[in-house]
């Protein structure tokens, strides 16, 4: 076997990683191993491109990949759960700038390093030109709009400011880059003018990423990452075409096509369509009802354990402010109280519960809690009305009315876990304030509900600990 058929060969296998893995990736219980393949399916992608390569100097190549595993490790083991959209949204940026990078290395080597009077299109063919161009296109506009959509994440960077025309400015910047793109590509021979004109592709590009992200609401984040995310993976496969490299186009694509499913399922839990997302105006308006309450009862744990101790079945439903508090092993803790005393226990999970896909499903697992005790809200919905408890943990709009009885409401169509039909209803939260989407939440109004206020991973072990002293 020769190199050729041994990296085509090892192409096959990295691609099966990345496919397998990525399937593994739709389940809970097989997640884990699923990210462990695919990594593994990326390493041999860089081995491959390696023996590809044939001779090269390896230092500067080890030298790489220990400098970006130390940064990689430092970012991710300093992080909290919570801070996972951030940490996606920074590795987003990274993706979208190694894509530029390598097409602009591409750029540099044939064209720029290269002396020649041709286009740039003659020395690199036509489709590697048009591709290089939208790599670098879509590269870098990912990595600027991911900036600041982790500035915005943080809270580093607050407010959305409008940009008067903002749809043509984005539409200007992105034929100004495709343009100077083009031109640099197949209408300049030599090097000098054409490296200016790539330049002024690199902030034309910069600048729409700016345009695009600035205007939308801290909240919209999550959706705009994932939509980063599969902008990220069409750079890549822009890349690979420019370099005629099979792995990078299929691994790019899978990438592309998984964040944009990724939005689309986003979109789709909170009713609203990308364009509103990305036209920026959610919980932004300044005239959201901040919840003026009337009769709100409240409990203390003591009380509360009376009830759960009568309990038969109970339902637990976490929401970002379980994660927020990192109160998932109180709130396995409480289950397993219940549990020894023979309540019938299960965790409601939404799918937009927290700040990102399956965040409540990753919280819950790092506390080690069953797999067979967490419902998707299609099952879970059915159970309430025959439940005697359900508890809500840091969850607000996920369980909010509002959203199929108030047709003007920002959430008015979206899914929830409706808790409301179950016998009894405690809510954990700290004060009324509201959740994501800055709107009343009438569930803490209503007669059956009482307000368990304070901090989820204190409640939690209070009312556990009243459990177990209850004996
Ligand atoms: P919400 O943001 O609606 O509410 C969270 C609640 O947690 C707050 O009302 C807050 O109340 C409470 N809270 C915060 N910290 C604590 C704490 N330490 N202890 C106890 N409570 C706390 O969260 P949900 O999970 O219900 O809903 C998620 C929202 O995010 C939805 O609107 C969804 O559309 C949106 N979203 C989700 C995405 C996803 O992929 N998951 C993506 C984009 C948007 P208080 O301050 O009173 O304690």
């Amino acid at each position: 076997m020769n190199v050729t058929e041994l990296t085509a060969l090892l192409a096959l296998a990295s691609i099966a990683l990345f496919v397998i893995g990525l399937k593994r990736l739709s389940r809970v219980r097989t997640a884990r191993s699923g990210n462990a393949l695919m990594a593994a399916g990326m390493l041999l992608a860089v081995l491959i491109t390696l023996l590809e390569i044939g001779l090269v100097d390896y230092r500067w190549i080890i030298g790489g990949l220990a400098l970006g595993a130390a940064i990689g490790v430092a970012i991710v083991v300093r992080a909290q759960a919570t801070q996972m959209p951030e940490i996606v949204a920074r590795f987003n940026g990274f993706g979208g700038a190694a894509s530029a990078l390598v097409a602009l290395s591409l750029f540099w080597l044939e064209v720029v390093q290269t002396p020649s009077q041709a286009t740039a299109a003659s020395v690199l063919g036509g489709t590697a030109g048009t591709t290089l161009v939208l790599s670098v296109l879509i590269g870098s506009a990912t990595l600027s709009g991911s900036i600041l959509a982790e500035l915005k994440l943080r809270g580093t960077l607050s407010g959305s400011p409008r940009i008067p025309g903002r749809t043509a400015v984005m539409g200007a910047l992105l034929l100004a880059g495709l343009a100077l793109g083009a031109v640099a590509v197949f209408g300049v021979e030599g090097a000098g003018l054409a490296a200016a004109l790539v330049v002024g592709l690199v902030l034309a590009s910069l600048l729409a990423g700016v345009v695009l992200v600035l205007p939308i609401g801290g909240a919209d984040m999550p959706v705009v990452i994932s939509l980063l995310n599969s902008l990220s993976g069409l750079a890549a496969a822009a890349a690979g075409f420019a370099l005629t490299n099979q792995l990078l186009i299929i691994a790019g694509t899978i990438v592309g096509a998984a964040g944009l499913i990724l939005t689309q399922i986003m979109c789709v839990a909170m009713n609203r369509s990308l364009v509103n997302v990305i036209a920026g105006s959610f919980g932004e308006g300044g005239d959201v009802e901040h919840g003026e309450y009337g009769h709100v009862v409240a409990a203390d744990p003591e009380s509360a354990a009376m009830v759960l101790e009568a309990a038969g079945s109970v339902i637990i439903v976490p929401g970002y402010g379980l994660a927020a508090a990192r109160a998932q092993n109180a709130a396995h803790d409480l289950a397993k109280a219940l549990i020894a005393r023979g309540t019938e226990v299960r965790f409601a999970i939404h799918p937009v519960a927290g700040r990102m896909p399956g965040h409540m499903n990753v919280v819950l697992a790092e506390a080690e809690v069953p797999y067979e005790l967490l419902f998707e809200m299609d099952v879970i919905n059915a159970e309430f009305s025959s439940t005697d408890v359900a508890i809500v943990v840091g969850a607000n709009d996920v369980v909010n009315p509002a959203a199929n009885d108030t047709p003007g409401s920002p959430i008015a169509g979206m899914p929830i876990l409706e808790v409301e039909h179950a016998r009894q209803v405690f809510v954990i939260k700290r004060s009324l304030s509201p959740g994501y989407a800055g709107i009343k939440n009438e569930l803490f109004e209503r007669d059956h509900t009482a307000m368990l206020y304070g901090d989820a991973k204190q409640v939690l072990t209070e009312l556990a600990a009243e459990l177990q002293s209850a004996g």
